[in-house]
């Protein structure tokens, strides 16, 4: 194997077994060199991935993104963006490479890490995200606010690390996403690793309070019990309740639910969906049946779908998925909504995606096709 993918193997699992970077699978890495890149499927998990986990594509070939005109239909223009992305595969096999490997073709260094660190993102879902930005980092990074992902993000990166280079003389190394997370490109693994933990550093010297204790234990409540009455649509369905010092921070009442209430980012959305449920908690089991079932249904009324993610009054926060695996992604998405609110305080605050930006990502083909291979 070429020594440089052997080294993009190594960075990439390191940073995917490290739960402080990567979040239930998401994050991509990739390497190039002059005529091909490597990069991360889509559906691939950094924390195991090996050869077969890489998608190699002609990097001749991926040019054409940046120049052709594509339709002005968002869902057709993803499509025809995909068939491009397609026709410049260039290794055997199924894998379909990730929905950002045009980010990382125009960013002018062999490795690109992309990472969605909870302390990174604490800074970018955060009220303050492009004044912090440039008081922790100056001209080392580039901040793009939030742009709808797919196509339109990768124009938008395009254009403004243009600017930058033109500005500064160099290609930015690093490259904050608003409420999504970061890239950090190099010559060298080693120049990445010194990057990432730089980055870490300098947030850390903005956070001055630990996040509550996260040791989760298991609760019971006749919600998880009888999941399958709140709602036909969970009939099968699996549920799990926890509680941790972190989780009754925000599960006390409805004003601290607020405060970690909708999605961060479209990963959140892809696996807790963009809305969470605040249950009160009554002391009769059938009253808290009854009510649920009623806040359940007004929820599916409101936006189309269930319910995936229950925050019970001061008892902690119920998972409900298809099956356990996809239930345990939920908790290590939600969870990781909690600390990124908490630790987003010492930056102004919460800033959530909006209601526009929510509807973008549930339309999305690209995610529903994660969502998929998450559950499998
Ligand atoms: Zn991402």
């Amino acid at each position: 194997m070429n020594q440089n993918l052997a080294e993009l193997i190594e960075v990439s699992r390191v940073y995917g077994k490290n739960k402080a970077f990567v979040i239930a699978g998401g994050g991509n890495t990739s390497y190039k060199d002059e005529n091909h890149i490597w990069i991360k499927a889509s559906g691939a998990a950094l924390e195991t991935i090996d050869e077969n986990g890489f998608v190699s594509l002609s990097r001749e070939k991926l040019k054409i993104v940046s120049t052709r005109i594509y339709s002005e239909d968002s869902v057709l223009r993803e499509a025809e963006v995909k068939a491009d992305l397609s026709n410049a595969i260039v290794s055997t096999g199924k894998n379909r490479p990730s929905v950002e490997t045009s980010l990382h073709e125009i960013i002018d260094y062999p490795f690109v890490v992309h990472t969605h660190p909870t302390k990174v993102n604490a800074l970018m879902c955060s009220l303050h995200a492009a004044e912090a930005c440039s008081e922790l980092f100056g001209d080392q990074a580039l901040f793009i606010p939030y742009t709808d992902p797919g196509y339109i993000l990768f124009k938008k990166v395009k254009s403004d690390i243009e600017a930058y280079t033109t500005k500064y003389s160099k290609v930015p190394q690093i490259i904050f996403l608003e409420n999504h997370g970061v890239f950090v490109a190099a010559d060298t693994i080693i120049e990445i690793n010194q990057i990432y933990a730089d980055i870490i550093q300098k947030i850390d010297q903005k956070i001055q309070a630990d996040l509550p204790d996260n040791d989760q234990k298991t609760f019971e409540s006749p919600l998880i019990e009888h999941i399958g009455q709140l709602n036909p649509g969970f009939e099968n369905y699996s549920a799990k309740g926890v509680i941790s010092d972190l989780i009754h921070f925000f599960a006390i009442n409805y004003e601290s639910f607020l405060k970690a209430s909708t999605a961060f980012t479209p990963d959140d959305i892809v696996y807790c969906k963009a809305y969470y449920l605040f249950v009160p908690f009554f002391n009769e089991d059938q009253k808290q049946i009854e009510s649920t079932k009623i806040l359940v249904s007004d929820y599916q009324n409101a936006y189309g779908y269930l319910p995936k993610v229950l925050v019970l009054e001061g008892k902690g926060i119920i998972a409900i998925e298809e099956n356990i695996k996809s239930v345990l992604n939920v908790l290590e998405v939600y969870t990781n909504i909690l600390k990124i609110s908490f630790l987003s305080e010492y930056f102004g605050g919460p800033k959530f995606m909006n209601k526009t930006q929510i509807e973008f990502i549930d339309n999305w083909e690209v995610e529903n096709y994660r969502r998929k291979m998450a559950k499998s």
